[in-house]
């Protein structure tokens, strides 16, 4: 982990319209994530920790404040220049792991190499190279149904890898698996991660997931501290 910011919110406020009142979700949130630094993001549900996640990955944007990654400040940006934006530069784990279930397993991971340019013969290559990371060498024709909740999120990682982001954003990625099916996908995300020298932000409910992290923070009441 180096010493520079990969990800700053400064005087981030978010909130969303509930019938006549204002809910405020991120109340003048500032934080500071460095850059290879893995980050656990806790909080109970409807804290603000998806909301957070889009801010960051450039889907949503904040009412008020400032969100920068990798040194652009994405408020500056159109949307066009955003999805671009977040194309090249971020990769998105959720908890339903979101395959597209008429492609195969590569073809899967090929979706987005081609969304980034990557040429036939580079995507055919990183994809057998990213199978292989995730111990799914032998399922690149299998089709997402017949693959486990364990398996298809490690092809959802494989897929969110592949355009090698230097940002991961994991939305609660082991809440639709089993205890030890989530420490084994968590410990390959680790991994994964650790030797591209991303960032990664997880949201999580679990304690045991957060404490394999370098830093654990949680939202309460619009507020972000570190635990
Ligand atoms: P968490 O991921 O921690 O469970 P969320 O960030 O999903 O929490 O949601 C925080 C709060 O913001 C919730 O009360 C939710 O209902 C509200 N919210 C999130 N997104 C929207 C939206 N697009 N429109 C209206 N309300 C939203
Ligand atoms: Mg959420």
């Amino acid at each position: 982990m180096s010493d520079a910011i990969e990800i700053e919110l400064s005087g981030v406020t978010r909130s969303f319209r509930e019938g006549n009142s204002e809910h405020v979700v991120l109340d003048n949130v500032d934080a500071q994530f460095r850059r290879g630094e893995i980050v656990a993001l806790r909080g109970r549900s409807g804290s603000g920790k998806s909301t957070l996640l889009n801010l960051v990955g450039g889907i949503d944007t904040p009412d008020i404040g400032k969100v920068v990654v990798a040194g652009v400040d994405l408020a500056g940006l159109t949307e066009h220049a955003r999805t671009l934006f977040r194309r090249k530069h971020i990769g998105f784990v959720y908890q339903a792991f979101n395959l597209v279930p008429t492609l195969n397993v590569a073809d899967n991971i090929r979706l987005v190499l081609e969304l980034n340019g990557v040429s036939r013969g580079e995507a055919d290559r990183r994809i057998a190279e990213l199978l292989e990371a995730v111990v799914l060498a032998d399922r690149a024709d299998s089709y997402p149904d017949v693959l486990s909740g364990g398996e298809q999120q490690r092809v959802a990682i494989a897929r969110a890898l592949s355009h090698r982001p230097s940002v991961l954003l994991a939305d609660e990625p082991t809440g639709n698996l089993d205890e030890k099916t989530a420490e084994s996908v968590i410990a390959l995300l680790d991994e994964l991660i650790r030797g591209t020298g991303g960032t990664m932000i997880m949201a999580t409910h679990s304690t045991t997931i957060a404490s394999t992290c370098d830093r654990t923070f949680e939202l309460h009441d619009g507020n972000i501290v570190e635990a």
